[in-house]
């Protein structure tokens, strides 16, 4: 796709915007939406690019959620936790950028009875969660929310990343909390669909040149994803292709939370595609009724 079709297909995209945001307006249920949101260089959080005016477009359209669930890339732990503090500091996880970066505030209130709420559904079903205050808002999560929702106020709470969960079994813990939908909340995944930081181009975050296989990877995924090929997707025997685009899986595993907390009636409705660096897709989506 050439710079004209892409902002071809963007502007094609704007127009489907209203059907589906009507489509989660009629839902008798208060069923939020699942989201995966690409993220990127997090130069993106003060940036006014095509990505992030997107980004805003969309949280106009999305609904309130009392809070949302956010689980991204830059939390892994040993075990899995929640962030139950009812004030998430603003985590500035980076090196090497410019001050008004780290200048960057995102107040949103946490949500400590969500979060208590979490711990309760994976108790029910053996799975241990534990509550920290220690960790705060990471830039993969405000470096999107704070476009989605500007006004930082929607309540969030972040849940870490397992390392020594498999992928299935990250699928199998998004499964369990797919119920917190039900009752308002909204569960946000936040890495890349592509990732591999050793090949970036970082002349061009936009413009430049795509890799061969990082569109091909990104249009590898978007098969299985309507598919709902999870054997596929939480595969733990990568092929070459799989292993150049994800060299590290933190930035993939968020997509397995967005899909573990989907419904079968669900498909992906794609509201953002491109790539920055020539090796981060910035592929974005939310899960609705089709
Ligand atoms: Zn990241």
């Amino acid at each position: 796709m050439n710079r004209r079709e892409f902002f071809l297909s963007i502007a094609g995209m704007s127009l489907t915007l209203p059907v589906w945001a009507r489509l989660l307006r009629e839902q008798a249920s208060p069923r939020m939406p699942a989201l995966f949101l690409g993220h990127g260089n997090p130069m993106n959080a003060i940036q006014d690019n095509p990505f992030t005016r997107r980004l805003q477009e969309v949280g106009r359209e999305l609904p309130r959620p009392q809070a949302a669930l956010v689980v991204s890339a830059h939390w892994e732990t040993r075990g899995t936790w929640v962030q139950a503090s009812a004030q998430p500091r603003t985590i500035h996880d980076f090196g090497g950028f410019p001050p008004a970066l780290f200048a960057v505030q995102y107040p949103a209130p946490g949500s400590p009875e969500w979060a208590q709420k979490t711990i309760d559904v994976g108790q029910a079903h053996q799975v241990l969660v534990h509550p920290t205050e220690e960790w705060g808002l990471d830039h993969g999560t405000w470096s999107v929310l704070r476009f989605l929702y500007p006004d930082a106020d929607v309540p969030l709470f972040q849940l870490s990343l397992d390392i020594a969960r498999s992928p299935q079994q990250h699928h199998e813990l998004a499964r369990l909390l797919r119920t917190l939908r039900e009752q308002g909340v909204m569960i946000i995944g936040s890495g890349n669909l592509v990732h591999n930081l050793r090949e970036v181009d970082w002349h061009h975050q936009y413009g430049g040149p795509v890799f061969d296989w990082a569109q091909d990877f990104d249009q590898r995924l978007v098969q299985l994803i309507a598919q709902q090929n999870i054997a596929q997707l939480a595969t733990t025997t990568p092929d070459a292709l799989f292993r150049r685009a994800q060299p590290t899986l933190e930035h993939y595993l968020p997509l397995l939370y967005v899909l573990g907390a989907s419904y079968p009636d669900e498909q992906p409705q794609y509201f953002y595609e491109d790539f920055q660096h020539g090796s981060i897709s910035m592929r974005s989506f939310l899960m609705a009724k089709a």
